[in-house]
Order: C-alpha cells, then structure tokens, then sequence
C-alpha cells in the first residue's frame, strides 16, 4: 500500500487506543492488513516521504507528540521503511523482513484483484479523510487530558 495511507488511516485508528504504546502496536499490526488489500502502488518515495512528513507533523502538531493517534500513524510507517533501505533492498539480493512485504502477501492476489484492486485515487481520497477525521476529532480529547 502507499505509505500516505498507512498514516493516514493509522492515525484515525489511533482514536480507538489510550495508550501511544497500544497504539504503536495496533499500528504495526494495521500496517499488515492494509497491505493485504489489492492495491496499486507507486515508486514515487521522495513524494511519498514528503507527505507522510508534512501528515505526521500534522498530526503530532495537532494532537499531540505523545498522542495515541501520532504514534499508532508512527507504527504504520515504520515497516515501510525497509522498502527504502539499501541492505533490505531486493533488487540488490537482500530479503525484507516484514511478513506483508513478501511477494506472497503483498496485496493479496485474490481473483479479480487487479482488476478491483484499490487506485491510487481512492488512497489517497481515503487517506485524507481519514487524516482530516483524525486532526478534527483530537484537538478537544488533547487539551481536556492537558488540563486535566
Ligand atoms: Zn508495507
């Protein structure tokens, strides 16, 4: 999956945990499923790097470093971050280590899945709704812990 949704939708889902650990966790763990999902993929990284930094500086900004919803954003990236990294990098016979990065589970080849399978426009429509629930929703639950 791009990476702008993983931290998108990670960090909506970052609602449902009071914990940052809990929801570093789940975030990793949400990483996996997405993954499953049929989708298209770009190679645009330095694009892609961009925004995932301009989202998660959103989202730290407005809800919080140490917020549920940053860090469950932060667990959805990081396992990207092999896809970058030269000594996990395939094309240079290195393996990658996260179990949905396999050709096998990496958007799952179900039948009429690439026909079907979720465009770049859909993630990204997803992925800023996503992020916009999470920004919008946040600021009140942070600043009542804050003063609390
Ligand atoms: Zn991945």
């Amino acid at each position: 999956m791009m990476l702008v949704p993983h931290t998108g939708i990670n960090a909506a889902a970052g609602r449902l945990f009071r914990r940052p650990a809990a929801a570093f966790a789940a975030g990793v763990l949400a990483h996996a499923l997405l993954d499953l999902v049929p989708h298209k993929d770009i190679s645009a990284h330095k694009a892609e790097g961009v925004m995932v930094f301009f989202m998660l500086g959103l989202v730290g900004s407005s809800c919080g470093w140490n917020s549920p919803a940053f860090w469950c954003a932060m667990g959805g990236v990081l396992p990207d971050v092999e896809q970058v990294l030269p000594w996990t990098d395939p094309a240079r016979g290195k393996r990658r280590f996260f179990p949905t990065h396999s050709r096998r589970l990496h958007s799952l080849p179900l039948p009429g899945a690439r026909r079907y399978r979720t465009s770049l426009l859909i993630q990204s429509a997803v992925s800023l709704a996503a992020l916009a629930l999470a920004v919008s929703t946040c600021g009140r639950h942070c600043r009542r812990k804050v003063s609390s």
